[in-house]
């Protein structure tokens, strides 16, 4: 049993698409890796932030968009089974926004609430989930020690969610931030966000906690594995690779 809230990434899946569908301009083809984040709380209560990519009932990966490949034993149920977790004990799931790549395993952890902002749009949410609609802060274990967070921008109701730890915090910054080197770059910006001016004011809030002594893992960037801080609520393990 964790003394304090730790964070487990799941990598659940990979994207192929055209660079310049993430970043203006880029060239080329990128592969992004998909993640699950299974946040357990000193309590034992555990909750996943987004859930990957997942397959259908007839065996087709959820979503159209792009060259979405899952391997057999990936998606976020099985990778929660292989981390000791029973997928039904799971009592939430937080969901940064509703793209399928985020929320397509919602349905394979089948007794959890969702939390989704009030302001997200709602696509397809049909396996019976109670749903929580959040405000823009969300103390998610009432101790203060979780908070989802808004981060508008890459959608309307797009929001992040930060584990405090000693000298800082570990922000799940989902797809407010692609990349480790997204908040570095002027010439990096989403060329698709719902909203630019959000998603700028979201990046230049980001930019500020990163200052302030935070960690912010990004969300289709493996390369933060390899950055963990000392003191971080991260635990990377083989599951969080490929
Ligand atoms: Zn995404």
């Amino acid at each position: 049993m964790p003394l304090t809230t730790e964070i487990l990434p799941l990598r659940c899946g990979t994207i192929r698409a055209p660079a310049n569908a993430l970043e203006v301009d880029a060239p080329g083809e990128v592969v992004l890796p998909v993640y699950a984040f299974l946040i357990t709380h000193p309590s034992r209560r555990s909750v996943v932030f987004d859930a990957g990519l997942a397959r259908t009932d007839h065996g087709r990966i959820v979503g159209k968009t792009f060259h979405n490949d899952l391997p057999q034993g990936h998606d976020v149920a099985a990778r929660l089974t292989a981390a000791g977790v029973d997928p039904a004990q799971v009592e939430g799931i937080v969901l940064s926004h509703s793209h399928y790549d985020h929320m397509g395993g919602a349905a394979l952890i089948p007794n959890a609430r969702i939390f989704i902002h009030r302001q997200e749009e709602l696509r397809t949410l049909d396996a019976g989930h109670d749903l929580i609609r959040t405000e823009d802060s969300h103390d998610l274990f009432g101790d203060r020690s979780v908070e989802v967070f808004a981060t508008p921008g890459h959608t309307c109701g797009h929001q992040s969610l930060r584990v405090r730890r000693e000298g800082g915090a570990d922000v799940l910054a989902g797809d407010a931030c692609y990349y480790c080197h997204s908040l570095d770059r002027d010439d990096a910006d989403q060329p698709y966000a719902f909203d630019k001016d959000q998603y700028l004011a979201t990046k230049r809030r980001l930019v500020a906690m990163r200052a302030a002594g935070d960690f912010i893992i990004p969300g289709h960037d493996e390369s933060f594995l390899d950055r963990i801080p000392k003191g971080s609520a991260v635990r990377a393990s083989g599951l969080s690779r490929l």
